[in-house]
């Protein structure tokens, strides 16, 4: 609800339109108390005062009544009226929208042939016939604005009903033994309850509108009685010389419907989840960089393929950033497999995809470092050279291959549309490679597989599909995001033994996130231990294993199960990790180190190189007697 509300406070129209329609409800509320003349006594002797006339503030109407009486009576009535029609249609039609929809089948279609038949007329005519019908007077008017109405609400209710009655959910409510009446109330009605919502508040305003209408046209409120269409029916008369007694109630119509409409639109913006998680506000095509100054390139990683210099990624999530990656360096060499370890949550998958700019904007914003891709800073280059490097020159395979691959297109027509997207090819040569690159990543009878949907193929499958649509155009480097860590070992064997392959006979660099040191120890050349947000140690992968320099990666390692170990029993690392917007200062680990002095939780703790080859974030690196002071890198 303080989310509601908050979020209602943001969208400054809304908010706008709230406080108007709050002091409008307000006024109209305490009107019996306030000090006005009665609305309906006529004193011809004062008729046509002008507003601002002495004891009538806004002047009185052709039978010398007063005008701010009768306006604030009059909105009143307007407002009761108003909404009372969208209560009646609100409650009505939803009832035939989820009645209609869960049912389904017979009921259904009479249902809704019936609400068609009540739609088959322009719906102000029908007002006007039902209101010929019943006659004039105000509580016809209403009668006949909530049957017109009706079925707005019973279509979307009906709508939304039917996506939800057939989903699991329900079918678990029925297995639990309840019955639909149940089911209807506690099921069904809790999740269409918004759209109702947002249905009435969109259309209160036109109700209200709609209410003045029959009024302006003499069929709603009958004299002396005023509501707002009235007034401005008797003012019409009296346009030249008298222009206040219909501007007054104009005013006010274009007032309250205008701010109900803004509120109403906050309040489908914020009732619509969709909405509320950013689909207005659509990630930019490029991660938003804002870095403080212009990195130079580090001269020792010239022949790298990729060299990440002192990357730093935020996330600005209202007031508060969150560092997810904070600081990271590292390069591959051609060829290489670089692993990239850590906990969930230490800022792995962000640093991949800061790469290449794929982090979402917002919330992402680049804030320091450098990315040389063969020398090209890629946070310098336009938007369309990035664009053009996504999938040529660095490709992705990500964890869940479900939801990266289009579920309504085959798979063969996919990876077409990424060969096309890069390398100029008719439709059949490109059919001829993507058959082909099936086979290269070991799916058995590729061109009968390429003719079928995500759907249709098992886990493994997807995920080599994933990994053949990363080949497409032969790239120099491919970033893997845990593509393992959903399938069984057996399969995950078969693709790690496939990125082996690639590596040997393409020369393709390899950038591996996991973490599973077991993975680690298969495919990696050299291996760079994440936490909180920064490498705490880089080197090769063998010594690493065997000697880790770091408590966090000797703990680490030592949370793997061994085979035929039985004595070996995992140990979890206790605590957790530190928030992402409230890093410690210090070692980020010391809170869950239990080798932690003092020094450790003071000042900024560099990465040191102990070897020539090994680099790790630690004042008393494990196995060394005192770091060596001249080999101090960043
Ligand atoms: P992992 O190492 O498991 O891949 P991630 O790189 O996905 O971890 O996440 C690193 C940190 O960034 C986490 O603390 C996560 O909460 C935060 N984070 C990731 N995406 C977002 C986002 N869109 N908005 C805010 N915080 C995010
Ligand atoms: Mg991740």
């Amino acid at each position: 609800m303080m989310t509601f509300i908050t979020l209602i406070a943001r969208n400054r129209l809304a908010a706008f339109g709230g406080v108007m329609l709050l002091l409008i409800v307000l006024l109209v509320l305490i009107t019996p108390w306030l000090p006005l003349a009665d609305p309906n006594i006529t004193e011809t002797a004062n008729r046509l005062m002008p507003p601002l006339s002495d004891g009538h503030p806004l002047g009185t109407d052709a039978l010398g009544r007063d005008i701010l009486s009768r306006l604030l009576w009059g909105t009143r009535i307007s407002l009761a009226v108003g909404v009372a029609a969208s209560l009646v249609a609100a409650l009505i039609g939803s009832m035939i929208g989820i009645v209609a929809g869960y049912f389904g089948g017979r009921t259904d279609n009479t249902l809704m042939r019936g609400i068609d038949m009540l739609m088959a007329f322009p719906y102000i005519l029908l007002a006007l016939a039902i209101v010929a019908v019943l006659g004039p007077g105000l509580m016809n008017a209403l009668y006949a604005i909530a049957i017109v109405n009706i079925p707005f609400f019973a279509r979307n209710i009906r709508g939304v009903t039917v996506g939800i009655a057939h989903r699991e959910f329900i079918d678990a409510a029925r297995l639990s033994g309840k019955g639909n009446l149940r089911i209807l109330a506690s099921e069904i009605l809790p999740n269409v309850l918004p759209v109702i919502v947002i249905t009435m508040s969109t259309t209160v305003g036109w109700m209200i509108l709609e209410t003045a209408g029959l009024s302006f046209l003499g069929l709603g409120a009958q004299p002396p009685q005023a509501d707002l269409g009235s007034m401005l029916g008797e003012g019409r008369k009296m346009m030249l010389n008298a222009p206040h007694v219909a501007t007054v109630p104009g005013l006010m119509i274009f007032l309250v419907v205008m701010s109900i409409n803004l509120l109403g639109d906050g309040i489908r913006d914020a009732l619509d989840p969709r909405l509320k998680s950013g689909a207005l506000s659509r990630p930019a095509p490029f991660t938003r960089i804002r870095r403080r100054h212009k990195p130079l390139p580090d001269p020792t990683n010239d022949d790298a393929l990729l060299s990440v210099e002192n990357l730093q990624t935020d996330f600005e999530v209202g007031h508060d950033t969150y560092q997810a990656v904070n600081g990271v360096s590292f390069a591959i060499q051609p060829n290489e497999c670089l692993g990239l370890v850590g906990e969930s949550g230490s800022g792995k998958s962000v640093t991949a995809l800061s790469l290449l700019g794929l982090v979402a904007s917002p919330p992402g914003v680049i804030t320091d470092g450098r990315v040389a891709l063969a020398g090209r800073d890629l946070l310098d280059l336009p938007h369309g050279d990035i664009r053009r490097l996504r999938g040529r020159d660095v490709s992705y395979v990500f964890q869940d291959p479900l939801a990266t691959l289009h579920p309504l297109f085959r798979v063969g027509d996919q990876l077409v549309e990424a060969i096309r997207q890069h390398q100029p090819m008719s439709r059949a040569d490109a059919r001829t490679r993507a058959v082909s690159l099936l086979g290269q990543v070991r799916i058995p009878n590729p061109a009968h597989r390429a003719e079928q949907y995500p759907h249709e193929l098992s886990g493994g499958m997807r995920q080599r599909v994933g990994i053949a649509m990363a080949l497409a155009n032969d790239p120099q480097l491919i970033i893997a995001d845990e593509p393992t860590t959903a399938l069984d070992v057996t399969v995950q064997a078969q693709i790690l033994a496939l990125i082996q392959n690639l590596r040997r006979e393409k020369g393709t660099a390899v950038l591996f996130i996991t973490h599973d040191f077991g993975v680690v120890s298969q495919i990696c050349d050299r291996v760079a231990v994440m936490y909180a947000g920064r490498i705490v140690e880089i080197g090769p992968t063998k010594t690493i294993l065997e000697t880790p320099r770091h408590p966090y990666t000797r703990r680490l390692i030592d949370c793997v199960p061994r085979l035929g170990e039985p004595d070996n029993e995992p140990v979890a690392i206790p605590g957790l990790p530190p928030a992402a917007d409230a890093l410690p200062e210090g070692c980020a680990f010391a809170e869950r180190c239990d080798l932690a002095e003092d020094a450790c939780r003071q000042g900024n703790i560099e990465l040191i190189a102990t070897d020539t080859d090994r680099q790790v974030r630690c004042i008393k690196p494990l196995g060394i007697p005192t770091p060596s002071p001249q080999g101090v890198t960043r």
